[in-house]
């Protein structure tokens, strides 16, 4: 089933077929305290303390909250602010390493996943720090609580990866099948539900047949290759692909009866339990033309951007930007001391060629964003009212209903930067909105 609207830019997976490899271990790491969506957590360690991989550095500061981990074992050096992909330094712990990557004794294998209560499954997945790994970053224990109004009868698990230049999930699925199919089923126990679909884009063919051998005979996953669009792994237009339920406007996946979990979050669940192993790493695709050597690495969280790059030999003399994330929807980062967190799924190096710098023009009303954007919004409207500060009217056009694709600015002639519009209209709106709300 397809979706309205959506682009086909060049996909330029360039390290699609490179096997992941581990990097080595590093002397230093800093791991802010805050890398998911909800509170960060409390420091529960103090600076000079000796820590092994895996002992937790924070505890949950509420629900929406998961601790974060030592990425090995060594001694905290600082507690301070440092350099935050999210551009703002953060609090974070600076840790030197003692080489012995010795695993701390209590991060020990919970159990079979298939026997532990449901309850229990989800305070392993909390206590391991897992959280959305395709970027989200939402915590993945949250997720599988839905509220008791909100029934859940279909798990849709997403091997999209749409963005182009990322491979990372795509290695997942063919290297960690098992994992990924063994954390779908547990995630299935935790929700009881006897239903979950994965989708994968058609260009990952053999990622697919991957995971369908990998799928153990008393697992009733359903599998479906999808076209390759952009945005495919939306989660709206994922479901709407895979099972034709539509998510209604401002609602979310359980209000069609649906919770949606990225592969290699399905994997690190499984891992968890299984293995008692926290998520101290996460797999990175570090690519573009402007990094020597592209390649799929598994990163310890904490590990420098310089670390990282130096490992895939430096990057050309004329690096141009650095992006966490695709070039879709990634963010751009301005410090080489910024740390890959658990939510970076990939680091992009553009040469200068490549990034064009433009002035945005006056909108020529060709239609090609309306054509483009796949929540059917307006976006050459939504542009002219943030133009004018018209922000009480930008409810009406839907603008917090816009996923921040950039599907309208990809095919926009004139270049008008709409991504960058609408994240300042929706900040704008809500502040109308909290206006009018403190004068009812
Ligand atoms: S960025 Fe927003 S408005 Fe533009 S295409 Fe995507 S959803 Fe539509
Ligand atoms: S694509 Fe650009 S120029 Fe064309 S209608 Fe949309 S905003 Fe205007």
């Amino acid at each position: 089933m397809k979706f309205k609207g959506g682009i086909h830019p060049s996909y330029l997976k360039l390290t699609a077929g490179l096997p992941i490899e581990a990097m080595p271990l590093l002397e230093r790491y800093l791991v802010p305290i805050g890398q998911h969506i909800g509170a960060p957590g409390d420091v529960v360690v103090e600076k000079g303390q000796a820590v092994k991989r895996g002992e937790p550095l924070t505890r949950p500061a509420g629900f929406v909250s998961v601790p974060v981990h030592a990425p090995t074992s060594g001694t905290v050096k600082k507690i301070a602010d440092f350099p935050h992909p999210l551009g703002r330094p953060q609090l974070s712990i600076e840790l030197e390493a003692d080489g012995l990557d010795a695993w701390w004794e209590s991060a020990a294998p919970v159990g079979d996943w298939r026997t532990l209560a449901p309850a229990a499954l989800r305070d392993a997945i909390r206590d391991a720090g897992i959280v959305g790994l395709g970027g989200a970053t939402f915590p993945t224990h949250v997720k599988l609580s839905p509220p008791e109004d909100k029934p859940i009868d279909l798990l849709v698990v997403n091997g999209a990866e749409c963005e182009p230049y990322l491979t990372s999930d795509h290695r997942i699925m063919l290297e960690q099948a098992v994992d990924v199919c063994e954390g779908v089923g547990l995630m299935m126990r935790v929700l009881g539900v006897g239903r979950a679909m994965v989708g994968v884009e058609d260009n990952k063919p053999d990622a697919l047949e991957a995971l369908r051998r990998a799928c153990p005979p008393d697992l009733p996953l359903e599998f479906r290759l999808l076209e390759t669009k952009y945005p495919q792994g939306s989660e709206k237009h994922l479901i709407y692909a895979l099972c034709k339920r539509e998510v209604p406007a401002g609602g979310l996946p359980m209000d069609v009866g649906v919770v949606v979990q990225n592969v290699g979050t399905a994997a690190a669940c499984v891992q968890a339990v299984r293995d008692g192993r926290p998520m101290t790493e996460r797999v990175v695709t570090v690519t573009g033309s402007a990094v020597m050597e592209p390649r799929n690495l598994m990163v310890r969280i904490g590990t420098t951007l310089q670390d990282v790059l130096d490992h895939c030999g430096g990057v050309t003399g004329d690096l141009g930007k650095v992006i966490y994330g695709g070039p879709m929807m990634g963010m751009v980062q301005f410090d080489l001391e910024c740390p890959v967190l658990k939510g970076t799924s990939g680091i992009l190096c553009l040469k200068e060629s490549e990034v064009t710098q433009f002035e945005g023009r006056a909108c020529i009303r060709c239609g090609n964003c309306v054509d483009a954007c796949p929540m059917l919004l307006v976006p050459s409207r939504m542009g002219v009212l943030v133009e004018r500060s018209r922000w009480e009217d930008l409810g009406e056009a839907c603008v917090t209903d816009c996923i921040e694709c950039g599907s309208c600015a990809y095919v926009c002639p004139s270049r008008r930067p709409l991504v960058q519009y609408f994240k300042r209209g929706k900040l704008e709106w809500r502040a109308v909105q909290r206006r009018q709300d403190s004068h009812a």
